[in-house]
């Protein structure tokens, strides 16, 4: 049988990870925290099973979820969402992001994808029958190129899939990217999906672009976001889109088929801890504080940072070390100084042009000084 997926591989996320364990090297490749979820939200979750909330919830999800998402959305964009229509709650961004990208990419459509870009957004306009259109990110600063976009949007174009804060590189649109982008659509029809998992990760006192601020955009947009990022819990897989009710109902009819709903008592949990905006609001300050820890750790190393302006990910250059490929690169540093992280050309680069190693900083302050030791080593 033929493949539908010929290119497809095994996850570099799963690759780096089985490959830390098996070489017992401290592993900041695959981008999860290894400090704990909070007690109060896993005794909330704990309280909701025993609530008796064990059986299917809502399609859509619990409505109590859906009542404080709306309530945060316009308290931090100013947006309004329909709490019965607009917002569902899917298991992960994962799952969020393939079933936009298959509500409404069709066989022969064009979907512009900026690289490097998230590793699930291209397999999943492929298998639609999709074709990904790759818009390089400029510069050591991965800027885009508007100008580039509006040459590469045709008759076909049906998507734009945006990040930010965009993981793997760490920097985040400006105000002026969502002027262009605004400008860019005015009057195409063509789907804006954001990614906005990172959307509490944001540094310097930087204010996160949401699509949702943007009206012009919003009416057009689906944003994904992930509560596994914000709440240390990667592995409850639990996250949620927003869009105007004619693309959600779209949406419903492959989130219907994918998962049909989502885990019940964590939903519960979610809607009560949600209540207190001091969980997610103090996120970007923890997170900055990382940051700058690890690159104070590695400053008088041989690997060169620019400091990351958003996500959990740092990039280190190690143009000065190795003239060796990233991968190889990469799977050295785990094998031999016990180190893991994620080379940079996995994300749909070309492998020659790419020098640049990520590292996510969500681990202890120990796990950071022991990482940065080994790097010391081998620089
Ligand atoms: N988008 C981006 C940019 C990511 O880094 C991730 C990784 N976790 C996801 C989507 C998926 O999120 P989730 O774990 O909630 O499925
Ligand atoms: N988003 C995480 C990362 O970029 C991993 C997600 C996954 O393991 N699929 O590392």
């Amino acid at each position: 049988i033929p493949s539908k997926l010929p290119a497809g591989k095994t996850s570099i996320f799963s690759v780096m990870s089985k490959m830390a364990n098996d070489y017992n090297a401290i592993n900041l490749s695959q981008g999860f925290p290894n400090f704990k979820t909070d007690d109060h939200l896993k005794d909330l979750a704990y309280q909701a099973m025993k609530a008796g909330h064990n059986q299917y919830p809502p399609m859509n999800g619990v409505a109590g979820l859906r009542e404080q998402l709306a309530a945060k959305i316009e308290s931090l964009y100013g947006a309004q969402y329909k709490v019965e229509s607009e917002i569902t709650i899917t298991t992960g961004a994962t799952e969020s992001l393939f079933c936009a990208i298959s509500a409404f990419v069709h066989p022969g459509d064009e979907v512009i994808i900026f690289k490097p870009a998230y590793d699930s957004y291209e397999p999943a306009v492929k298998i639609n029958g999709g074709k990904p259109v790759l818009v390089q990110l400029k510069g050591k600063e991965f800027k885009v190129d508007w100008q580039e976009v509006a040459e590469k949007i045709t008759s076909k174009t049906r998507m734009i899939i945006i990040n930010t804060p965009h993981n793997p590189t760490g920097t985040v649109l400006e105000k002026e990217d969502m002027q262009q982008l605004e400008r860019l659509l005015k009057d195409a029809d063509i789907i804006l999906l954001s990614d906005e998992v990172y959307e509490h990760i944001i540094f310097d006192g930087i204010e996160h672009q949401s699509v949702l601020r943007y009206p012009k955009l919003s009416e057009r947009a689906i944003a994904c976001f992930s509560f596994g990022k914000t709440f240390h819990n990667t592995g409850w897989k639990m996250g949620y889109c927003v869009a105007p009710e004619t693309l959600m109902k779209e949406i419903w009819k492959i989130h219907e088929l994918t998962t049909f709903c989502t885990n019940h008592p964590i939903q519960h949990a979610f809607a009560a801890y949600l209540k207190n905006p001091d969980n997610y609001l103090s996120l970007g300050n923890f997170y900055q504080q990382k940051r700058d820890k690890f690159l104070g750790l590695v400053e008088d190393t041989n690997f060169k940072a620019i400091p990351s302006g958003g996500t959990y990910y740092q990039l280190l250059d190690f143009s000065e070390v190795t003239d060796e490929r990233d991968v190889a690169f990469a799977e050295r540093l785990t094998r031999d100084y016990k180190l893991a992280s994620i080379p940079v050309s996995v994300f749909n680069i070309d492998e020659k042009d790419n020098k640049q190693l990520r590292f996510c900083f969500a681990k202890t302050d120990e796990t950071l000084e022991k990482a940065a030791e080994f790097l010391h080593r081998v620089s």
